[in-house]
C-alpha cells in the first residue's frame, strides 16, 4: 500500500497501524546540507522518500509552502535557548497555537489534493481531547472534498480548545459535543470504523495521531532542530511530553532515518503508562486522571504498538500477540530484548502537578518565559534524567500558553497575553451539536450531513 491510500484510510482494515516497509535513510552529507535550507525546504527533503512518487515534487513543495504559510513564525518550528546547553522548540505557531497544526495544515492539503485527483469526497471523522479538534477543523474548512465530524467531551475542553472547533462558520465543518468522557468520543470513533458498510459507504477518513501522515511531517522538525544545533556532527537529545506516543515516535522515525539523535526522553504526566512501562516492562493501563496538561490524559497509548513492532524486529505475529493479551487480559509484558532495545533509545520520567506548576514558576523566574503545562512537563522530565551535559537537551514546546490560559494564571497569578485570534474568537457566535454518548446516534447524524455518501443526483 502506498503513502496515499495510507493517509486516505488511517488505520489498517485489520485494526492495526501501518509503519513504512522500510526506513529510508539520509546520508550524513544529505542532513549537512539542511544547514543551508528553510524549513520548507527540509520538510521536502525528509517527505520525498515517505510519499514514494504518490505527489510530485512540485505538488508537495505546492502544499508545503501553502500550510505553513498559516505559520506566524519565519523559521515555522524557532528554537529558544534557556540554558548552556538547554532549548525549547516551540512548535505552536500555527493557527490553533499547538502543534498539532504542523503536521494538520499539510495532512489536509495533501488529502484535498489526493481526493480531487480521484474525483472522491471524503468524510473526516475524529475524537479530540482538546487540540486536534481545532487543528483539524482550521487545516479542513472550506475544502470541498471532505467534511468534518469532531467529537469532544462535554465541558472537559478549555473554553480556547472549544472556540476554535465551534466558531468557523464553513458549511463543511461539524463540531459534536458528546455527553461524556474522551475515551466515550474514542469508543464511538472505533464503533464507526468498525462499522465496514458504513465506512465504506461514507468514506470515512482518520486524522487522529494513528494516520502515519500526521506522523511523518512530524518528523521533519527533528531534523530542522537537529541541525540548526549542530547534526550531523553532534548528538543532540530530545525531551518530548506525550500521551499517544506519536509525537515522540515521530523522533524515533529521525532517528532511524539518520538523524544522530543521543537520548529521546519520554515525558508523562501523572497519567504515566508509558513511564511504568519503560520502569517495569509491563505495559498497564489505568484509570485516567484530569490534569492541566490535558492533551497528554491518555492511558491507551495507541502508537507505543508501532515501537512495540520496530522492539520485536517488526514481527507483525508478536505485535498481534501483545494486542491480545491487553484485549484478555488488560496488558502484556515486553521481553527482556524488547525492554533493552526501548531503554537503548528512549529514557522515560514522570512529573506530577506539583512538579509541573513549579516548573513552570522556576522558568519565568529564571528567564521570564512563559510556558504552559504540556511543555512544562517536558521541561520537568528534562530535567530528572541523567544525561550528558555536553549534548544539547531540546524540549519541545507543544502549545502556546494562551492555549491554557487558567492553568497558567494559577500557578502565575496572570494570564498569558492571548494572540488575536484568540481574542477574535471570543465573540463570534458558536455552533455545535450536543449528543448522546451513543455511537448510533453519531452515525445517523453523519449520515445526514456527509456529502461523500451521497449519490450524484
Ligand atoms: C496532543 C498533544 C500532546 C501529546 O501528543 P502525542 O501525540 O500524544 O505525543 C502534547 N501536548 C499538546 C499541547 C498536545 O496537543
Amino acid at each position: 500500500m502506498g503513502f496515499e491510500d495510507v493517509m486516505l484510510t488511517g488505520l489498517a482494515a485489520d485494526g492495526g497501524l501501518y509503519v513504512p516497509a522500510t526506513w529510508p535513510t539520509l546520508s550524513r552529507d544529505t542532513i549537512a546540507g539542511f544547514a543551508g535550507l528553510d524549513y520548507q525546504a527540509q520538510a521536502l527533503e525528509v517527505l520525498r522518500p515517505f510519499v514514494g512518487g504518490d505527489f510530485t515534487d512540485a505538488d508537495l513543495s505546492a502544499d508545503i509552502a501553502d500550510a505553513y504559510a498559516s505559520f506566524n513564525h519565519k523559521a515555522i518550528t524557532p528554537l529558544v535557548q534557556l540554558g548552556s546547553n538547554d532549548w525549547l522548540l516551540e512548535l505552536f505557531h500555527g493557527p490553533t497555537l499547538a502543534f498539532k497544526d504542523v503536521a494538520m495544515q499539510l495532512l489536509a492539503r495533501l488529502m484535498d489534493r489526493a481526493l480531487k485527483r480521484r474525483g472522491r469526497r471524503a468524510t473526516i471523522v475524529g475524537a479530540t481531547s482538546g487540540d486536534t479538534g481545532g487543528a483539524a477543523v482550521e487545516a479542513f474548512r472550506g475544502r470541498d472534498a471532505i467534511d468534518v465530524f469532531i467529537m469532544y467531551p462535554a465541558g472537559r475542553v478549555s473554553d480556547v480548545q472549544r472556540r476554535q472547533m465551534t466558531t468557523p462558520p464553513d458549511a463543511n465543518i461539524h463540531a459534536i459535543e458528546i455527553e461524556g468522557t474522551f475515551d466515550d468520543c474514542q469508543n464511538i470513533l472505533k464503533a464507526l470504523f468498525n462499522e465496514h458498510a458504513f465506512r465504506d459507504r461514507y468514506q470515512l477518513a482518520g486524522v487522529n495521531s494513528i494516520n502515519w501522515a500526521r506522523l511523518a511531517a512530524q518528523i521533519v522538525y527533528y531534523f530542522a532542530a537537529g541541525v540548526a544545533l549542530g547534526a550531523p556532527h553532534r548528538r543532540i537529545s530530545f525531551a518530548v511530553p506525550t500521551g499517544n506516543f506519536g509525537d515522540v515516535f515521530a523522533g524515533y522515525a529521525a532517528m532511524r532515518m539518520g538523524l544522530p539523535i543521543e537520548r529521546l526522553v519520554i515525558a508523562t504526566n501523572v497519567n504515566d503508562i508509558l513511564e511504568r512501562t519503560y520502569s517495569t516492562g509491563r505495559y498497564e493501563p489505568r484509570g485516567v486522571q484530569a490534569t492541566t496538561s490535558p492533551s497528554m490524559d491518555i492511558q491507551i497509548s495507541s502508537n507505543f504498538e508501532r515501537l512495540l513492532f520496530e522492539l520485536s524486529g517488526r514481527d507483525a505475529a508478536r505485535v498481534c500477540d501483545l494486542m491480545e493479551s491487553l484485549r484478555a487480559q488488560g496488558s502484556f509484558a515486553l521481553s527482556p530484548a524488547e525492554l533493552e532495545g526501548f531503554r537503548d533509545s528512549f529514557q522515560a520520567a514522570r512529573a506530577s502537578e506539583a512538579q509541573i506548576s513549579a516548573q513552570i514558576q522556576s522558568l519565568v523566574m529564571a528567564t521570564g518565559y512563559v510556558t504552559e503545562p504540556h511543555t512544562a512537563v517536558g521541561l520537568a522530565c528534562a530535567g530528572r534524567v541523567t544525561r550528558d551535559p555536553a549534548v544539547p537537551m531540546v524540549t519541545l514546546a507543544t502549545a502556546h500558553p494562551a492555549k491554557f490560559p487558567a492553568a497558567v494564571a494559577a500557578v502565575l497569578g496572570r494570564e498569558a497575553p492571548a494572540p488575536e485570534s484568540v481574542v477574535r474568537q471570543r465573540d463570534l457566535p458558536e455552533r455545535s451539536s450536543s449528543l448522546p454518548n451513543d455511537p448510533k446516534a453519531v452515525a445517523s447524524f453523519i449520515a445526514g450531513r456527509a456529502r461523500a455518501g451521497v449519490p450524484a443526483a
